[in-house]
């Protein structure tokens, strides 16, 4: 089993303890953050294994690449501490297991990811993929399993990774074009901090889909429209793809409302400690999240990830904003339709 790459003598000259004290589920100062973390880089039992919510803020919070959500996943595991209940986690286990049966499409050097999710045999219509819409890997054979940091199994993430690798690899694939950015930030993040080497060159959607964009410069029609930009947990692990959402609405003429709850400060669909954590936190964290977005004036709300949107979308509708994956609003800019829609609320979105 590969080890996780962390360095605790980083953390003893870090004096801000960014990881815990810019965390957004504990108020922590500075003296108890030190406290509490030391703690858990020495195995010892802190409350904070117990009170994160698995947000993944705090990989992006450390400045120093240091990991230190992927140490508490580590830590809740020694400790057998449950972040979800145990049937959901074992639920999740069993579902995504490898079994050897390839779900591909005609797939050449460059190939799309759908991960496990359906959403984008949806999304996925157009000219944005004109030559490679056919080159597709889905499913549990190619399911980067980064989920199961919400679920306190670093074991299982090492376990599968390596096949995940393989299989990929299998299929020739140079260049894989990561459409749910958790691909991107586990073959990025994670399987580096675990020394778990990556054979082929990842790409993350948002860099594909401002190239393309780039290409049908022509045909953009600008939307004029005001979006916001709902961040979800796995942005955190590839922060430096934050960019292209202002890039690719500079060129669709789509204006990134500036409001409390994005960038650093983002607040991810909160579904996933729903049971854990109890409905009363999801509920505030989603309230929060849908009024900041109401009090900026946002026409649209912008999704990357399709399991926010699954959390929050209907929600969205309800507070009277358009909720929109970010694939659908770059085909709105060349004159197609949105793809992913609520089915019982398409007339209104
Ligand atoms: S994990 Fe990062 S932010 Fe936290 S104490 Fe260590 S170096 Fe500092
Ligand atoms: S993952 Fe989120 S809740 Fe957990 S310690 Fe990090 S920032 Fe806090």
């Amino acid at each position: 089993m590969p080890e996780l790459k962390f360095d605790k003598t980083k953390c003893t000259g870090c004096k801000a303890v960014s990881c815990l004290v810019k965390c957004q589920y504990m108020n922590l100062d500075r003296n108890k953050a030190k406290k509490e973390w030391q703690k858990v880089i020495n195995g010892e039992d802190s409350f904070v294994l117990e009170a994160c919510t698995t947000c993944y803020a705090c990989e992006e919070y450390c400045p120093f690449g240091n990991h230190p959500f992927y140490l508490i996943v580590e830590r809740q595991e020694e400790k057998g501490i449950l972040p979800a209940p145990r049937p959901i986690i074992t639920m999740w286990i069993n579902q995504c297991q490898p079994v050897g049966r390839f779900m591909v499409g005609k797939v050449e050097e460059r190939a799309l990811s759908y991960c496990f999710m359906p959403q984008f045999n949806t999304l996925v219509k157009g000219k944005l993929f004109d030559g490679i819409a056919w080159s597709v890997i889905f499913g549990q054979e190619f399911f980067c399993n980064a989920v199961y940091l919400h679920y306190a199994r670093a074991s299982v993430i090492k376990d599968r990774l390596f096949k995940v690798m393989d299989n990929i690899k299998k299929q020739g694939i140079k260049e894989l074009v990561c459409l749910h950015d958790e691909c991107y930030g586990t073959f990025t993040s994670l399987a580096p901090a675990y020394g778990v080497e990556v054979p082929f060159k990842p790409i993350h959607y948002f860099q594909y889909l401002n190239d393309k964009l780039k290409e049908l410069k022509s045909e953009i029609k600008p939307l004029n429209a005001k979006a916001a930009y709902q961040r979800n947990c796995s942005a955190r692990l590839c922060p430096q793809t934050d960019h292209y959402v202002d890039d690719i609405f500079g060129l669709i003429g789509v204006e990134r409302l500036k409001r409390e709850y994005d960038k650093e400060n983002g607040l991810c669909c909160a579904e996933v400690f729903r049971m854990a954590k109890g409905p009363a936190l999801a509920d505030d964290v989603q309230k929060r999240n849908i009024d900041d977005m109401i009090k900026v004036g946002a026409e649209y709300c912008v999704f990357n990830c399709p399991a926010c949107w699954d959390s929050l979308a209907e929600k969205v509708v309800k507070a009277g904003i358009k909720p929109i994956h970010m694939i659908d609003l770059c085909k709105l800019a060349i004159g197609e339709e949105q793809t992913l829609k609520l089915p019982e609320l398409a007339l209104e979105v």
